[in-house]
């Protein structure tokens, strides 16, 4: 008899995930889109706001030329098609933080359409497609704690109003939670590279939203939807969604139906709750923005935007494999983020073995951050640190036991790797053929008994030499060399 755990395996198989995901990406410009009002986070509640961001009567919105190069930055890299005349429309919505009763944004013609990103799923590379990139304004926020009287009144801030965003629709070609998480990491890591946004999700650059319906297998008709709102970590899109996906399932199978609707996800629980049954596209009464005229991108400023678009992360993925001989897995690593990407490269230019010092950052660095809880970018070790170890290695200037150890040091002290040599006396491990000589001799005199087995054709003595010369050397002692001078002496 199959367990209800089976039986649920089993009705989940019979249906198929649809899921298409809205990003939210603040751009990274000093001023709001529509005023000169600052975007900095963390001011103090409402200093940063003016008439026409406040939505006062007779104010007037002055597009942000930067926030449009960001924008269409960001739509270059997502493989977009740049229209060159885009409108400005308004979405008509009441809710308390939105003092003027509308939104600027853009409805049917974006500023970009058409667009992909490749991801990597367990089938292999996938192309998700990005239906549309357009330009709009956020709204304020409203405040349920953290002030006096919280606990029964609800205050706005209106910093927030007007700082410029850009929406991200996909289509619906995600088929997983699993493919939700990897597209929302690549796209983090486009939109990062792009330097239009630092995509901080504490600190709301970037949010996302998960539409998600099942339908049967083979079916080409979608399924009723609901919108998962909100979320604010990829972790917990992930688990929002298979939580969706299940309890859709289920309630098909019970013989209910789908409410099309917007649901919470609780990540203490981790479930959804019903918040608003979902009002229809055209509700919000979209017409042109009457106060603003059509946005021209046109060619001339295209090619501007386009020559500033940097080597995106598949791209250099690619070169760094192909220019330094390292694994897929070093290049992964090492392309996490632009800055140190670019780190990896100018220390690899410069070492003897960039190979080498691929080799390192996966070996000895990357564990040892992970230890102390510490991203890449805050590591003690920089990644010019980390080419002088590799070059001294390469020169067997100090053996791998010396830069484990000096390694530690530069943890435990938190300074960079060529100052903790410098600190340590530059050590290096001993050429000195007379002295290890020397210490070998005493070695072999003080155990005839292992060089009898030795002589008798037992090699793997040789080991038991090299390791009490190393000892007695204090690990200075270059193990290549001992190597060389142990089979020479003993036969
Ligand atoms: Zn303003």
């Amino acid at each position: 008899m199959a367990t209800s755990a089976e039986g649920s395996v089993s009705a989940r198989s019979k249906y198929e995930p649809v899921i298409g995901l809205e990003v939210h990406v603040q751009l990274l410009t000093a001023t709001k889109i529509f005023c000169s009002c600052s975007t900095h986070f963390g001011d103090p509640p409402n200093s940063n706001v003016c008439p026409v961001c406040l939505g006062l009567p007779g104010a007037l919105p002055v597009l942000n030329r930067k926030a449009v190069e960001f924008a269409t930055l960001a739509a270059m890299a997502l493989n977009c098609e740049i229209r060159e005349t885009s409108i400005f429309a308004r979405k008509n919505y009441f809710y308390p933080d939105l003092p003027k009763g509308y939104q600027i944004s853009q409805y049917d013609k974006p500023l970009a359409e058409h667009g992909h990103i490749e991801i990597t799923t367990t089938a292999g590379q996938k192309r998700i497609g990005i239906t549309r990139v357009h330009l709009e304004e956020d709204a304020g926020k409203s405040l349920h704690e953290g002030f006096a009287g919280a606990s029964d009144t609800t205050a706005i801030d209106l910093n927030r109003s007007g700082v410029p965003l850009i929406e991200i629709v996909s289509e619906p070609d995600i088929a997983t939670p699993e493919e939700a998480y990897e597209y929302l990491t690549r796209l983090k890591e486009i939109i990062l590279y792009t330097g239009v946004s630092d995509c901080n999700m504490e600190e709301g650059s970037l949010r996302c939203d998960a539409n998600v319906s099942v339908r049967p297998r083979g079916q080409k008709k979608f399924g009723t939807k609901t919108e998962v709102k909100n979320v604010n970590s990829f972790r917990f899109i992930r688990e929002a969604l298979e939580y969706e996906i299940e309890r859709q399932v289920e309630l098909i199978e019970s013989g209910g139906k789908v409410t099309q609707e917007t649901r919470l996800y609780n990540s203490v629980e981790g479930k959804t709750y019903g918040m608003r049954s979902k009002e229809q596209a055209h509700d919000y009464r979209y017409f042109p923005e009457p106060d603003l005229l059509p946005l021209v991108v046109d060619e001339k400023w295209r090619g501007e935007i386009r020559a500033t678009l940097p080597e995106l992360p598949e791209a250099r993925r690619k070169r760094l494999i192909a220019d330094y001989g390292i694994s897929a897995q070093d290049a992964h690593v090492l392309t996490l983020t632009k800055s140190m990407a670019d780190q990896f490269e100018s220390a690899a230019k410069a070492a003897k073995s960039p190979k080498r010092v691929a080799n390192l950052v996966q070996s000895e660095l990357m564990g040892r951050l992970k230890a102390c809880g510490l991203p890449i970018e805050q590591s003690p070790i920089s990644m010019k640190g980390v080419a002088e170890a590799a070059d001294l290695l390469e020169s067997q200037t100090i053996s791998s036991k010396m830069l484990k150890d000096l390694f530690d040091l530069s943890f435990e002290r938190g300074r960079d790797f060529p100052l903790v040599y410098e600190e340590a006396g530059r050590p290096a491990q001993s050429r000195d053929t007379s002295a290890i000589e020397k210490i070998l001799d005493e070695v072999i005199a003080a155990n005839p008994k292992q060089v009898e087995q030795y002589r008798a054709g037992k090699k793997t003595v040789a080991a038991f030499f090299v390791g009490q010369v190393m000892k007695l050397s204090k690990g200075q002692a270059n193990p290549q060399l001992v190597n060389e001078l142990v089979t020479k002496k003993l036969v």
